[in-house]
């Protein structure tokens, strides 16, 4: 048998167990996994001799070429991919948001246009938001007619489904949450949950900038008027509209010990539809951040939570309470997180990370002795295919995707504007040093990341028909 490329000598890495093999691919599949040092016919191959080859990093929450009030996000489809491929990146999941007056479906191609330069795999959550109009022309509800174009999204690929109970615009009510849990349980979907009170979190916004106010407006309020009580509440309701409808949920972006124990304690009352992520900067970067005079390049929901919240979501990681790490990647410019200087409602949302998940994991995780190797996997590669539906991904095994990752624990990478590829003038994670980096990422067969050098093909990424 001939193959299209091998890769030898590495220390395969997977969920579950740390072996050598040699890994053999064929039309874009893992075609077999043979003993180390097998006599095979002369071919492309690639030596990963000290290296570990992981499944390739599935991101299951991105925001590329992202519409808000402070313009777009700065990655487009290419450089966003791009950066995520050279951070051993293989598939993402981005969002389609929805206009009232378009079907979910309509929504959905107009969002596929956008994405033609991709580089690597991805799939799209569809957004569930407001889209009926009562009197005052502000939607507020989620109609009967929108979730009964659940089904079509789901066979049109969209398998998971987003729901946000903050920001204005975005908010349901807890009934229309309700009913869309129960729509989207019909279908075997996932609902993905922004948890936070946001009605709490207006008024609060609105006091702590109101001009007797004696706070004022810097980025520290932005955490103040987001306390891990308000998330707490919000995933604790959550979790019991997950339970009463049936419906699998994933709590997105935990980010405090308070909500993380929700769902620890959702686990432990047997309840096997509920499931929590949480990103890097909730483990890694401090509320501190925020009293920085640049704090409001820090400003993301939820916010930054004190040190002390970070062991405990380790200690939850390893445990398997959280059970994927995703980046939630929302780039924005100096410039355009600028806008809040001088209140910090005005600083649009979010940070970066989109190429240093997998490598700051290994950093602080694996070298720390906080994740396992197998943990590593599991959290980054493995939990989020299966959770999200890439049913060829996400594991090492004959017949799936040849999508991989050469990790180089030798490697040294400074992390800082100049050294990552993402489109923004400024790192969340300025001058941290990771030692061990990607080195070569390859998808479907094709080897995208050389020696840390992208080598892929703008557009090559394919949409992926997720299903459950
Ligand atoms: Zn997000």
């Amino acid at each position: 048998m001939t193959f299209d490329l091998i890769i030898t000598n590495g220390t395969v890495v997977t969920a579950d167990a740390t072996y050598q093999a040699d890994i053999a691919i064929r039309e874009g599949k893992i075609a077999a996994l043979l003993p180390p040092r097998s006599a095979f016919p002369a071919g492309p191959s690639l030596d990963a001799d000290g290296c570990y080859v992981l499944p390739g990093a599935i991101d299951g929450h991105v925001h590329l070429h992202m519409h808000t009030g402070a313009g777009y996000t700065a990655d487009d489809w290419c450089t966003g991919t791009m950066a995520a491929a050279l951070g051993g990146v293989t598939a993402l999941v981005d969002f389609v948001e929805t206009n009232p007056d378009e079907s979910l479906t309509d929504a959905l191609a107009k969002r596929l246009d956008e994405t033609r330069d991709a580089v690597i795999d991805f799939g799209l959550h569809m957004t569930i938001q407001p889209d009926e109009h009562p009197s005052d022309g502000v939607p507020r509800r989620v109609s009967a007619t929108r979730l009964a174009q659940i089904p079509a999204a789901y066979d049109a690929g969209c398998a998971t489904f987003k729901l946000y109970m903050a920001y204005p615009g975005f908010q349901v009510q807890d009934g229309d949450l309700f009913r869309a849990l129960c729509a989207v349980r019909t279908v075997s979907g996932l609902a993905c949950i922004h948890a936070e009170n946001g009605d709490v979190i207006e008024a609060l916004r609105q006091a702590a900038c109101s001009p007797n106010a004696a706070s004022g407006a810097t980025a520290i309020h932005h955490a103040r008027t987001r306390p891990s009580i308000n998330e707490y509440e919000a995933v604790t309701r959550a979790v019991m509209c997950a339970e009463v409808s049936g419906a699998r949920a994933l709590i997105f972006h935990i980010g405090c010990e308070h909500a993380a124990r929700v769902v620890a304690d959702a686990k432990l009352r047997g309840l096997s539809n509920v499931f929590g992520e949480t990103c890097p900067h909730y483990l890694v970067l401090g509320e501190d951040m925020l009293e920085r005079p640049d704090g409001r390049l820090w400003i993301c929901a939820p916010p930054l939570r004190p040190q002390a919240d970070q062991d405990v979501m380790w200690g939850m990681l390893s445990s398997r309470v959280l059970d994927i790490v995703s980046t939630d990647h929302c780039p924005f410019t100096r410039a355009q997180k600028d806008r809040g200087k001088d209140d910090f409602r005005r600083t649009p949302g979010g940070v970066p990370g989109i190429e240093t998940r997998l490598g700051l994991l290994h950093e602080f995780g694996v070298r720390r002795g906080r994740l396992s190797l197998n943990d590593w996997a599991r959290v980054c590669c493995t939990r989020p295919a299966e959770l999200h539906g890439f049913g060829n991904k996400g594991h090492i095994a004959v017949g799936y995707d040849a999508d991989l990752v050469v990790f180089d624990p030798s490697l040294c990478k400074t992390l800082s504007p100049g050294s990552l590829h993402s489109a923004i003038d400024w790192s969340a994670y300025d001058g941290v040093e990771c030692h061990g980096w990607p080195r070569d990422v390859v998808s479907r067969g094709n080897v995208i990341v050389h020696a840390q050098q992208f080598s892929g093909t703008r557009g090559q990424g394919r949409f992926i028909k997720r299903s459950f």
